[in-house]
């Protein structure tokens, strides 16, 4: 099997380089430096920040990547490591593939399937000597001085204090992507669970299955039954009804057989203020609505007001208790993103220019869901999603690799440089599954446009091809497909692990 692995790596990393080192162990530390330590013993005694110093000549410029989506992967990916080091800093040090999050949350997938390590997506940053990555946030950028301020995330290790360092950059790409949007409303952030992170999965799956252990107690009463396993998804947009459609399954088909007791309990209500799936052809929506209906999925048009531990409030004063509450109504510029000293697009977003350049500062770069363009663009600010996110990074991989080329690698060292065409998007059309083997596929541009647009089993089977041909590694493309298999023959997994 080795000529198969050695295909495989060979497949998905064209655009790496293998060490040059033999040892990686023996990488120059001359990288790592102490403000302090320079300073001498006194100095270093107070251990101030260490840095990542500035690179110097004989040394390849460095491109500084701040966070671990779409955006910054695609863009680790796609830079040429023969002329950057690449130093990566983001709180996990994966990729997760998104538009099968969803599937993880009931066992339909499991979670290492849609988690993609760095490491596979650049080999660089575990091999090249001057490249890294750093399991911290960036918790200030000082553009003035090239450098990015950060300490370590230690997951809630309340005994390690966090370290903190400081990087300096040739090149700086933020790709720190969005954060749920709450609107303000109280309790979301205390009560409900997003769907963003495989943590968020792993606890939506963990609290589903505890509900449905508990709800089999003896003597606990009716209602607390129906509470406890009444699953409410708020957000009518693609991942909140592609989670609606996932319970609906596991529903009709995993709890029908294993948990037959309570089955007939369960229930899912999805709440939206508007109208489910807006961005779709009207027809695709309609068609949706009536599968999700007929699936068991009690649609309800309204708008949350308050939500308290065991119930939600509607804004007309309905009160909807729940086992489960799922949060997925958009997402909006974080509070770091926000706090940022840098020009900002309508919305709040890092404002960028046609080059992906975010102007009145040299050398930095923000793509992905925190970046937007400049109202002095004439162009409008792209959705949050993973197709803009991926084709940025792309762009931006080969703008700095054409820069480098041109000798403009180094901090300050670009302004002259032409840098060719700007970045143009062309909306592919969009996808969502809907549960039952169904799906839609709706491939206008816009949704005024022409073109196809499909629902049905034909649509999910297209769902299903696309999506396991844009899985990032061969390897996790082979589980997803087993997991896929697994699930259809023996049916999901409910241990509580
Ligand atoms: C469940 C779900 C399903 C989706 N399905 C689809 C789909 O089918 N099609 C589609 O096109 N889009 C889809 N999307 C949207 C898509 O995932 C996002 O648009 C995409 O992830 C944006 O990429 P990004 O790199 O900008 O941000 P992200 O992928 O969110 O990555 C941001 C990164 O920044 C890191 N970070 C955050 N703060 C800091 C900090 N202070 N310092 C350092 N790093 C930091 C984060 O840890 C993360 O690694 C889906 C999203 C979700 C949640």
């Amino acid at each position: 099997m080795a000529w198969f692995g050695r295909f495989v790596q060979v497949s998905n990393f064209k655009n790496s380089v293998l060490p040059t080192r033999p040892n990686h162990f023996l990488a120059p530390l001359s990288h790592f430096v102490s403000t302090a330590a320079a300073a001498g013993p006194a100095l270093a005694a107070a251990a101030a920040e260490p840095d990542l110093a500035p690179t110097r000549p004989g040394e390849k410029p460095r491109v500084v990547v701040l966070g671990s989506g779409w955006a910054g992967c695609r863009l680790m990916k796609g830079l040429d490591t023969e002329a950057y080091d690449v130093v990566c800093v983001s709180p996990r040090n994966h990729m997760v593939f998104t538009p099968l999050l969803a599937s993880t949350c009931v066992g339909t997938l499991e979670f290492r399937s849609v988690a993609e390590p760095i490491g596979r997506i650049q080999p660089a940053i575990s091999t090249a000597p001057g490249s890294y990555f750093f399991l911290a946030k960036c918790t200030r950028v000082d553009p003035d001085n090239h450098s990015v301020y950060c300490e370590t995330v230690t997951d809630g290790m309340d005994s390690l204090e966090p370290w903190k360092f400081k990087i300096a950059y040739d090149k700086l790409v933020v790709a720190l992507g969005a954060e749920p949007s709450t609107f303000g409303i109280q309790g979301v952030n205390e009560n409900a669970i997003f769907l963003r992170e495989v943590h968020h999965a792993q606890e939506i799956r963990r609290k589903l299955l505890l509900n449905l252990m508990l709800s089999d107690v003896p003597g606990i009463s009716e209602e607390e039954k129906r509470r406890l396993l009444h699953c409410v998804v708020v957000g009518g947009g693609p991942t909140g009804v592609e989670f609606s459609g996932e319970l609906s399954d596991f529903i009709m088909k995993d709890v029908h057989q294993r948990y037959a007791h309570v089955k007939d309990y369960i229930r899912v209500t999805l709440i939206e203020a508007n109208e489910i799936l807006s961005s779709f052809d009207d027809r695709l929506r309609r068609y949706a609505t009536k599968q999700l209906t007929k699936c068991g999925v009690h649609l309800v048009q309204g708008v949350v007001k308050d939500v308290k531990s065991r119930k939600i409030i509607l804004s007309d004063g309905t009160e909807v208790p729940y086992g489960l509450l799922v949060w997925s109504t958009g997402v909006g510029p974080s509070p770091f993103v926000r706090s940022l000293q840098l020009p900002k697009s309508p919305g709040g977003r890092i404002g960028v220019d046609e080059w992906l350049r975010v102007p009145s500062v040299q050398d930095i770069f923000s793509i992905g869901d925190c970046s937007g363009f400049l109202d002095s663009t004439g162009k409008p600010v792209l959705p949050a999603l993973a197709q803009v996110a991926e084709r940025q990074g792309k762009y931006l991989a080969e703008l700095l690799n054409s820069v480098a080329k041109a000798g403009g690698g180094r901090a300050n060292s670009a302004e002259e440089i032409a840098l060719g065409n700007p970045f143009v998007y062309k909306h592919l059309g969009s996808m969502a599954t809907i549960g039952s083997f169904k799906a839609l596929v709706d491939l206008r541009q816009s949704k005024e446009g022409k073109g196809l647009s499909m629902a049905g089993f034909t649509s999910w089977f297209i769902w299903r091809s696309a999506y396991l041909t844009r899985v990032v590694s061969w390897r996790n493309r082979f589980y997803v497909a087993i997991n896929w298999f697994t699930t259809f023959v023996f049916g999901r997994d409910i241990s509580r692990i």
